[in-house]
């Protein structure tokens, strides 16, 4: 098997093995750690038949975590997809009207973080232990949502790390921001800032940008490091179960050897498409990748029009986790589809950062292709769920309907008839409220979510999950908060 190496998308850091790129999170001149080239399958979908989806995380992960010995990926992959998810198939393919909802949420936390976040705590250990890391890794991680509960469920008490979370503290649901604020862990942190998500992410990546407060840290025995998809550990991970998909679809006989799929997939921070994207370049059967977006449809401009443009209204969205205007790992898509270009990918991030907008050359988008844009409001949102639980008795959460919608939406347009899967990125459970306010059709008004449990339950008839049921009751633990501002002085503070 050949080595692979990572790089800077900016240039700024080169041949960094891929346990030291996820120990680093992100790269030092602020790019993202990319392959120096996309490994492909070297076993393909039909020979994967019948095999589990460790197995299959295995075949994939091997590729790109070329340092890690055959031991240590196994144990990782074992100790990461266990009984934590609460199906043996981690991954389970559910058929609804016609489209196949690849269901990411059978978790811990109940959304797709988990798939992605169950790994990556494992993963840093080792790589700590392989670089000889002797300084406590502190993951610092602005979430939207969903990755600041996954994250720290994944990294509680793990020995030798410490958690801070930072969340938009008007920006997230109910259920989520009780899952995180009743996280249990002597080294997790939660912050609650005033501002949104992107405020937050960006306070992050200004902290990683520090040298300065990097060397102070370094001199109380702390390293920082990434759990959002920024990190190639969080990447690759999520590859796996596009490969696991399509293999179950062969394996079911709904699709035929070699039959190309498209896959749909509902949009924020562009790390879980991305995935989709390196799995279609690995040599998976792939056609069209859609990009769904809600009423932030800053992507789905982008696709339109070759121009990426964040000047504009923050909207919150009844599908918070994709309330984003900077999508951070768009930067690799650019990099890829500048041939790799570091000046290049490092010049319109610059513009990103300046101006609040880049635009891309002709013979770019051109390699941009496989990608198309689509976005759904929040009232077609609300439809499609009501609409898809009406028609089939399936009930999908706010996320999972925004890429409902953009499918049907595209395959009406178009006529495409191409097999499609549906990235399931949460558990309707997660959003109580806006899932029971689209089927319903009227509004829940100022009840408390956590009252729309048993009538969920009846609806969808799915049991409610271990992470809903106990949660109500659970104790608040954290209750810090501070402004966008304040982010750094916070970070030092906690680490007091
Ligand atoms: C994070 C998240 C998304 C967006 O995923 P990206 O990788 O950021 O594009 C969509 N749905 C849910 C439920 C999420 O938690």
């Amino acid at each position: 098997m050949t080595d692979i190496y990572y790089s800077s998308t900016r240039g700024g850091e080169r041949g960094a093995t891929a346990s030291q790129a996820i120990l680093k999170g992100l790269a030092e001149d602020g790019g993202l750690f990319m392959p120096d080239k996309i490994p492909a399958l070297d076993i393909s979908p039909a020979k994967m038949v019948g095999m589990t989806y460790r197995e299959i995380a295995y075949e994939v992960m091997k590729l790109y975590l070329t340092d890690f010995t055959e031991d240590e990926l196994k144990s990782c992959i074992a100790s990461a997809y266990d009984s934590k998810f609460d199906t043996e198939e981690i991954a389970p393919l559910a058929r609804a009207d016609g489209a196949y909802y690849l269901e990411l949420f059978h978790g811990s936390t109940i959304a797709f973080k988990d798939m992605a976040l169950s790994i990556l705590p494992h993963l840093m250990t080792v790589s700590a232990r392989k670089n000889k890391a002797d300084h406590t890794i502190v993951i610092l991680t602005a979430t939207s949502g969903d990755t600041g509960k996954a994250a720290m469920a994944g990294f509680a008490d793990v020995e030798g790390t410490r958690i801070i979370v930072f969340y938009p503290k008007n920006g997230v649901s109910r259920v989520q921001e009780l899952q995180m604020l009743t996280q249990k862990g002597e080294n997790t942190s939660v912050v609650g800032i005033s501002g949104n998500f992107d405020d937050a992410q960006n306070g992050v990546k200004k902290i990683f940008g520090d040298r300065e407060f990097a060397k102070e840290l370094a001199a109380r025995g702390y390293q920082l490091s990434s759990a959002n998809s920024i990190n190639i550990g969080r990447l690759v991970p999520q590859i796996v179960y596009y490969v696991y998909a399509y293999v179950k679809l062969l394996e079911h006989g709904e699709i035929g050897e070699g039959e190309k799929i498209n896959i749909t997939v509902p949009t924020g921070n562009f790390g879980n498409i991305l995935a989709a994207y390196l799995a279609k370049r690995m040599g998976l059967p792939v056609g069209t990748l859609l990009c769904a977006s809600n009423d932030n449809k800053v992507l789905y401009d982008f696709f339109c029009t070759g121009v990426y443009d964040r000047r504009r209204e923050f909207i919150l969205t009844s599908s918070p986790s994709m309330d984003i205007l900077i999508s951070s790992n768009l930067e690799r898509l650019i990099y890829l589809s500048s041939g790799c270009d570091a000046a290049k990918t490092r010049e319109l991030m610059a513009s990103l950062a300046g101006e609040g907008s880049y635009s891309v050359s002709n013979e770019m988008r051109e390699k941009m292709s496989d990608f198309r844009g689509g976005f759904a409001t929040q009232e077609e949102n609300a439809a499609e769920i009501r609409r898809l639980y009406d028609k089939t008795g399936y009930l999908i959460d706010t996320h999972t309907g925004v890429a409902s919608c953009v499918y049907r939406k595209y395959a009406e347009e178009t006529g495409d008839k191409t097999k499609t899967v549906i990235a399931s990125t949460a558990s309707p459970y997660k959003f109580l409220k806006s899932v029971m306010e689209a089927v319903s059709g009227t509004e829940k008004g100022a009840a408390d979510e956590f009252s729309l449990i048993p009538e969920m339950e009846r609806v969808s008839g799915v049991p409610v999950p271990a992470a809903i049921r106990d949660l109500e009751a659970a104790a608040i633990r954290h209750d810090r908060q501070c402004s966008p501002e304040k982010m750094k002085e916070t970070v030092s503070d906690i680490l007091k």
